[in-house]
């Protein structure tokens, strides 16, 4: 008999995930998949352990309970971390140290390249490409430690993208930018999606900018509160009021 397989490629997959910094759990029994050209939004509320979800992914914290596999690999023996652009939530707190724009976008290419090979002209000319996409390629010899909190969330976006991922993981990459720099990141991305098949999770506030781009959608609170497209969002919780109610009734539910 002929077992017809799905043509989705499933690249990461997290089962009953839990993990706590201190006594009570921060992320839950948490379980879902991701598959190949996915964009998935996470939103939740201030607190709700989203941060913490995407750390366990990037393998920056491990989990206390439950299995999490990327590529096909236990993340635990996983060693393909350049095919990972991971970017952290940008605090107001930016480095001091003298490095310039165009440094800590290269560095982002070093993992993909390997260790022992030299950064080149073809890797310069690509930096400057994501940069100009950015709209930062002014700043490129600009310290890091002089910009303002939107210019240095882009350069935090230039270097997760400069590995060339498979996998981009983005702690609310536009919460600081302008509107249409928003908008102008948020085709970038869809672009490397569709031309690559580039996959995306993209952890937000704002669910209006990334509507028109997400394939689906987790509503979080430790646990999920929801998962679906956003067609089947809307069906069930047809507005943000009604999303902020739904994650309300999961406090009570969950304590
Ligand atoms: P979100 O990103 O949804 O705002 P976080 O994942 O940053 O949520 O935080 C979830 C909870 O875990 C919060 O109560 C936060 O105070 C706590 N927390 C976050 N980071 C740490 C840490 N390094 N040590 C202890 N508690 C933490
Ligand atoms: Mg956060």
């Amino acid at each position: 008999m002929q077992v017809n397989l799905p043509n989705t490629e499933i690249i990461l997959r997290l089962e009953h995930v839990t993990f706590s910094y201190t006594s009570s759990p921060v992320v839950e029994d948490v379980s879902f998949s991701v598959s190949k050209g996915d964009f998935l939004a996470i939103l939740g509320p201030n607190g709700s352990g989203k941060s913490t979800l995407l750390k366990l992914i990037a393998g920056l914290i491990k989990p206390d309970s439950g299995q999490i596999e990327i590529f096909g690999q236990d993340i635990e023996r996983f060693n393909q971390w350049p095919r990972i652009g991971y970017m952290p939530q940008v605090s107001s707190v930016r480095p001091g140290f003298p490095a310039t724009v165009e440094e800590v976008v290269l560095s982002g290419r070093v993992g993909r390249k390997g260790f022992f090979r030299r950064l080149d002209k073809a890797d310069k000319s690509k930096v400057q490409s994501i940069l100009e996409e950015l709209r930062i390629d002014h700043l490129s010899r600009h310290v890091v430690g002089e910009l303002s909190g939107g210019q240095y969330q882009r350069v935090m976006l230039a270097r997760a993208l400069a590995c060339d991922p498979d996998l981009l993981l983005l702690d609310e990459p536009t919460a600081s930018v302008d509107p249409e720099t928003r908008r102008s990141i948020m085709e970038l991305l869809n672009r490397m999606r569709s031309e690559r098949g580039l996959s995306i999770i993209n952890i937000s506030h704002d669910l209006d900018t990334i509507r028109g781009y997400i394939s689906r959608v987790i509503i979080f609170n430790k646990r999920i509160i929801f998962e679906g497209t956003p067609e089947e969002m809307d069906v069930h919780l047809a507005t943000q009021q009604q999303i902020l109610e739904a994650i309300a009734a999961s406090d009570h539910h969950h304590g």
